[in-house]
């Protein structure tokens, strides 16, 4: 298993680390409450993303998907002109994109409705619930005004998708969201089952703390009582789970993808972009921190410009380094045992 820039047809790209909103779960914030302090308000701009992506690449590219670890593409200043610009590029490329929905105006949505309208395109928005329930995971956000964008962009041709993410509080209200999703001409309607109540250290699924701004808990996430709607590999306590090592699989190298942050930063996937930075900051992340902070591995040097292209990232050092990873024993990448084990595929679980 290698990777190899010229096979590579599918980008995972975080326009922004920035976000409207502010979801327990997810890394931007500690479980909701004080923000993440390695997030730096990155964005990628028009013109970075001319530098970042040469058009050789481009042509390659199969489908590129706005999403990432820490922000939302809808608060992007240029997500509209980036769109348009990949696709003057390459006229085949399908684009999608992963958002909360509450902001922007219905115009804004109404162009975006244009861009995502081919076969292939899709915008998929993460509504939790219904409008009594939706905001207690999505916080900050407002149902009336994702409505409004939502219907400006199926209204306008675009391909809505609804991604309904399943907690105890939400699970008594799937049905009537998938009826309510045909109604309002959504093309497809997702249950996604969260792996993130799981524990590696206890090997069990817990409930989730979420805090306030002081860091204080306010309140649990609780995982569905249903089981058949809690995610079946976290919902298996297994002895190789928490932190033996195990035979890793790497999907971006077998689907021949890669992911972009929002600093121009070329990685395999989102895990290992997260992984020493912000989602785990304990020492079982050291070896790809050192790795990060090591001459020409650090991760200056895999920031991809107009001097330094994609192919060449994809190709160097960095990616060598993990590659040669997939088999230590002694000191492995988190993210690749974590997720990538061949006996605990814990993330495609998520829409099992
Ligand atoms: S909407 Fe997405 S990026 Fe924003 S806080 Fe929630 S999960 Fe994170
Ligand atoms: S976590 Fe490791 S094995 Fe999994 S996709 Fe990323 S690089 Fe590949």
């Amino acid at each position: 298993m290698k990777f190899d820039s010229s096979k590579v047809r599918s980008v995972h790209l975080e326009i922004t680390d920035k976000c409207n909103a502010s979801c327990p779960m997810c890394p931007r914030t500690d479980h909701g409450g004080p923000l993440n302090p390695f997030i730096n308000q990155n964005e990628i701009t028009l013109e970075k993303a001319k530098s970042i992506f040469d058009t050789t690449f481009l042509k390659q590219i199969n489908f590129l998907q706005l999403c990432g670890n820490f922000g939302d593409p809808i608060v992007a200043k240029d997500t509209l002109e980036i769109f348009e610009y990949f696709r003057s590029v390459n006229p085949k490329i399908s684009l999608g994109m992963h958002t909360n929905g509450s902001a922007r105006p219905p115009d804004w949505w109404r162009r975006m409705g244009q861009i995502l309208s081919r076969p292939g395109d899709y915008c998929k928005f993460a509504l939790d619930g219904l409008e009594d329930t939706n905001h207690i995971y999505r916080r900050n956000t407002q149902w009336n005004k994702i409505m409004q964008s939502a219907q400006s962009f199926i209204d306008a041709g675009g391909i809505a998708h609804w991604e309904f993410l399943v907690f105890k509080h939400n699970q008594h209200q799937i049905e009537e969201a998938r009826k309510m999703s045909v109604e309002l001409g959504f093309k497809e309607f997702f249950v996604k089952k969260t792996s993130r109540f799981y524990n590696y250290k206890t090997g069990l699924n817990e409930p989730y703390p979420i805090y306030n701004e002081k860091s204080e808990t306010i309140g649990f996430l609780e995982a569905p009582a249903e089981q058949k709607l809690v995610n079946s590999v976290s919902a298996t306590k297994s002895d190789s789970s928490a932190e033996t090592i195990s035979c890793v699989e790497c999907p971006s190298i077998l689907e021949n993808q890669i992911y972009i942050s929002s600093r121009g930063e070329v990685f395999p996937c989102c895990f290992i972009a997260g992984e020493p930075f912000y989602s785990y900051h304990g020492p079982e992340s050291q070896h790809l921190r050192k790795l990060f902070s090591d001459g020409n591995t650090a991760i200056d040097q895999i920031i991809a410009s107009d001097t330094r292209s994609i192919f060449t990232v994809i190709d160097g050092p960095l990616f060598k380094e993990i590659e040669n990873n997939f088999k230590n024993e002694e000191s492995p990448i988190q993210s690749c045992q974590r997720i990538c084990r061949k006996d605990f595929k814990i993330v495609k679980a998520e829409y099992q």
